[in-house]
This record gives structure tokens, sequence and C-alpha cells, in this order.
């Protein structure tokens, strides 16, 4: 097992004319035996990060040390990525179909030129810690999307590695065996203490295998911190619509409130007047026909506009009665009738209130 360490790792490519910088001057230390999660949009430098990592790139500038050994250095890779003890995980996790599964689990191992016995001994291991131990003589096509998965994982830690880097390793999968396929990751890298590094677009992926996370936007690591701390206090906009589902809206601070037309969020901290955006999660508001819900604080009556029905959830756009042009999505239980009023409520201390650049104040 080792501890990663990145200090000021950057990585700069050129595209015609203009410097893309994929990686910018990041920190990171991920203790040894830990998980750590990286979230980020397309093109934010996630791959490269851990290409980095892995030494597949090299730095343009800044350092990595695994435990104290330095590795990486500008223009500089002093250990060789088949020296490091990593294993990657790709979003295909594909197999080789014409090897059986014994065989793809054996294939990492075959090319170290490792001994027949031993590579028996470790692929059964490993089978056995992935429960796929009674399909091994079977091909990819005839084993389940579950045990395909289960292998490619096997692959990956037949090595011994000290190192686990999983590069949206769910995005491919179908819905039915993501959930599983998350658990998994989570349960053997708490088993093993592996030392894991999971990048996604997808914060719920990160939210399933780590509570330590980050947040990368055009190469920067822009915050850190726990997962659902990222969640509730984002640092920006940007952040905030990375880590979930959250209305963003126009709104103007008067009198120690939130005015949205004729709705009045109360705040309980001084803020100069003006305009602002606000940002709350779904579940930071509701609608009910009654006039309280416990931990929630009734600010007035909104007008329903559309409600459609996704995924066991009615989704509710409202309006303040006095002016269409705000809206907000609600999730509800239950169908509301276009053009009704309907009471709103509001968690005020869940509001995010950013600044015209959209940083958090
Ligand atoms: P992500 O994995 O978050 O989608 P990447 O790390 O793949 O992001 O890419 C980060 C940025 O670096 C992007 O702008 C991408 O176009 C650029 N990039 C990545 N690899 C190369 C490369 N080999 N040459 C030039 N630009 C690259
Ligand atoms: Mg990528």
């Amino acid at each position: 097992m080792a501890k990663v360490v990145l200090k000021d790792l950057t990585k700069v490519f050129k595209k015609g004319k203009n410097l893309i910088y994929a990686s910018n001057k990041i920190n990171l230390e991920v203790s040894d035996g830990r998980s750590f999660g990286i979230v980020g949009p397309s093109g934010g430098g996630k791959t490269t990060l851990l290409r980095l990592i892995a030494g597949l790139e090299l730095p343009t500038d800044g350092y990595i040390y695994f435990d104290e050994k330095m590795v990486s250095a500008p223009n500089r890779i002093i250990v060789d990525p088949a020296d490091r003890g990593i294993a990657m995980v790709f979003q295909n996790w594909a197999l080789y179909p014409n090897m059986t599964i014994y065989d793809n689990i054996a294939f990492p191992l075959r090319n170290m030129k490792v001994p027949k016995a031993e590579i028996d001994k470790k692929v059964k291991e490993v089978a056995e810690i992935l429960n796929i131990q009674h399909i091994l003589d079977h091909y990819p096509r005839e084993v389940s999307g579950g045990q395909m998965q289960r292998t490619a994982l096997a692959r990956a830690l037949v090595k011994n590695p000290k190192i686990l880097l999983l590069d949206e390793p769910f995005s491919n999968l179908d819905a039915q065996i993501r959930d599983s396929a998350r658990a998994l990751v989570r349960k053997i890298q708490r088993e093993l203490k592996l030392t894991t590094i999971i990048v996604s677009h997808d914060p719920a992926d990160i939210f399933a295998i780590t509570e330590e996370a980050g947040v990368i936007v055009n190469g920067i690591l822009v915050q850190k911190g726990n997962a659902s701390e990222i969640y509730d206090n984002p640092i920006n906009e940007t952040v905030s619509k990375l880590l979930g589902d959250i209305n963003i809206i126009k709104a103007e601070i008067k009198d120690s409130h939130i005015k949205l037309g004729n709705i009045m969020i109360p705040i309980n901290r001084k803020l100069d007047k003006g305009v602002i955006d606000i940002g709350i999660r779904p579940e930071d508001i509701k609608i009910s026909e009654t006039n309280d819900i416990p931990g929630f604080v009734n600010v007035g009556k909104v007008k329903i506009k559309v409600s459609s029905y996704v995924a066991g959830t009615f989704k509710v756009v409202v309006s303040p009665i006095d002016d269409e042009s705000i809206e907000l999505n609600v999730n509800t239980e239950k169908h509301r009738e276009a053009g009704t009023d309907i009471n709103l409520f509001i968690k005020p201390e869940k509001i995010k209130i950013f600044d015209e650049k959209g940083n958090k104040i």
C-alpha cells in the first residue's frame, strides 16, 4: 500500500497556438489505504490526472510521490509505469472475448512472466475474493454483466497493486448493475485497504465509493473536502451544479429576506441589498396544500406550471404567482394540476447564495 502525494502537479498540452492546462498546480494527498473521489466536467482534466499518477504522462511541472519516493518530476518519469504498483480500470471494463475468465485474469501476470504455479495461486485467490471462482473456465459471452465486471476488477487486482485508479468505471454499465458494481468496488477498496482514486463526471459514483472528494474544473482542483460538505457548501455555482441537481435563480435581497416575486424567504445573516443568484437543491423545497411541514418554512403561494412523471417522482415546475419568469423545480410524490396555487416550503439554511461572479457569499 502507498500514500499518494501530488505537489503543484501541472500538465500543459499545446493545441496549435493555444496552451491547455489539463492539470494546473494540483496539490493532493491521499493517505495509505484511503479512497479519494474527483468529480469534474468532461474535459476538466480527470483522465490526465490519473495518467500522470500512472506515469503515462510526463508532468510539465510539479512532483508525484508514492510514500516518500519521488516517482515523477518536471519532465521526468523517475519510476516507470510498470514498476509503480498501479492498477487502472477504465470505462469499458473490456475483456478479451476469446479468452476464458481464468486467462483474462491471468493475462497481466503472464505478461510479467510470473511462474505458472504462482499465477494459478494468485488467479484463484482473487477469483475467490470476487466470488467468480466457479466461472473460471467460462468465456465472457457465457457470464453475466456483473460477472464480467468482477472479472475486469480481478484482472486489475491480480498484480497486487498498491494503488487503484478508476476512470469513470461505471459510466458504460447498465443502470441495473451499476449499483452493485459501485458497492463491489467500495467493498474491495475497504477490504484490501487499497489506496484508490476514482474520477467521474457523475457525483453518484464518488458518493458511492468515498467520503473524501475534490472537484476539478479546467485542470484546477477547485475544492477539496468531505463529499457531503462539498455538496452542501459548494464554493461556487459551477461546483454546485457538478455535485447534483440544483435550482439556480436570480433573486433580490430585501429587508433581510430573499425576494422571489411574492415569495419572501428569511435569511438569518446580514447581506447587502441587491441582486444575487441563489441555489436550492430539489430536496430542500416542498409544495403542499397544508400550512406547515416540520423542518421547512412556509414562504408563500406559488402556481403549478408543469407536472411530469420521471423515475418514480413527479417533477413539478412552480412560479411565484406574480412572476412567471421565475421557475423552481420541485420533486413531489403526487401529481398536481397545472394552474393551481399551492404553498411553497423551503429550508432557508440550505440555500446557497452566489455573487455576480458565481462565487459563494
Ligand atoms: P476529462 O477526463 O476530465 O474529460 P482530460 O484529462 O481527458 O479530461 O482532458 C483535459 C484537457 O486536456 C482537455 O481540454 C483535453 O482536450 C486536453 N487533452 C487531454 N489529452 C490531450 C492530448 N494528448 N493532447 C492535447 N490535449 C489533450
Ligand atoms: Mg476522461
